[in-house]
């Protein structure tokens, strides 16, 4: 009998796979439990992961009860617009979408970056295309010092990556080390993050009239991507549409250490 190259690679690849599943068992990206596929999570961990799923406020991404209608905006975009157009999430900052979120920054786990930025991808779709520029929220150098990576930089690089969209990683900057936003009043916060960003000169070029899609892991209060919204908007910027992984519940009480 005789296998041609091509099969006898496939074989051999085949025989490769099993012995790596043997060594390296695929594991469930939150709690660790056997799973039969790359980078993806077990019945229990999906079935908790707090999704949010259409219909939604055109605006914020916030699902609506009911269907009521495509480009419809909620109370809360209304009585409070916006200074971004569009904002999406993949899930509600709660169960696996946290313990995700805290893996990627506190335990350094950066290969949950890949697929939380596809899930990015998939929530935030209409807001990617070649033209736009994705930004990460920056952090203070401080903290990235620290922290020695950003983790909204590596969700950027990652979507852009995958997407063809642009990435400009430095072009906006944060000069000023703020507080943690948790327990501050909506006021507060605001003053907390104010004149914190500012636009690199050499990239002013780059920013004039593009559509700009700011990267972040969590929102917590808005406060953060609207001083970075009207920085770049004041800047040059087209548009700013904002695409985070998960996002705060705005009337559940959070714990999470945002950036600064
Ligand atoms: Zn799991």
């Amino acid at each position: 009998m005789v296998i041609c190259g091509e099969r006898l690679l496939d074989v051999s690849k085949y025989a490769g796979s099993l012995l790596l599943d043997g060594l390296l068992p695929r594991r469930c990206l939150c709690c660790d439990a056997r799973v039969a596929f790359e980078a993806g999570l077990c019945a229990p961990c999906w079935r908790a992961m707090p999704f949010l799923e259409r219909p939604w406020c055109q605006r914020l991404g916030t699902p609506f009860s009911y269907d009521v209608g495509e480009g419809a905006w909620s109370p809360r975009a209304i009585a409070e617009p916006p200074l971004f157009d569009r904002l999406r999430a993949v899930a509600h900052y709660d169960g696996p979408a946290r313990q995700l979120v805290l893996s990627l920054k506190f335990s350094r786990r950066r290969e949950l970056a890949a697929p939380m930025a596809a899930w990015m991808m998939r929530s935030g779709g209409e807001l990617l295309d070649a033209e736009c520029l994705l930004l990460p929220v920056p952090l203070h150098w401080t903290r990235l010092v620290s922290r020695r990576f950003n983790q909204a930089a590596d969700l950027a690089r990652e979507i852009a990556g995958q997407s063809g969209a642009g990435y400009e990683p430095v072009l906006l900057k944060r000069r000023k080390r703020t507080r943690q936003q948790v327990g501050l009043t909506a006021k507060d916060r605001l003053r907390n993050v104010r004149a914190a960003f500012v636009v690199d000169r050499t990239r002013l070029e780059t920013l004039a009239g593009r559509r700009v899609v700011l990267v972040d892991d969590v929102l917590t209060t808005g406060s953060t991507v609207t001083a970075c919204s009207r920085c770049l908007l004041s800047a040059g910027a087209a548009s700013v549409d904002v695409l985070t992984f998960a996002l705060v519940d705005p009337n559940a009480s959070d714990d999470i250490a945002v950036h600064g």
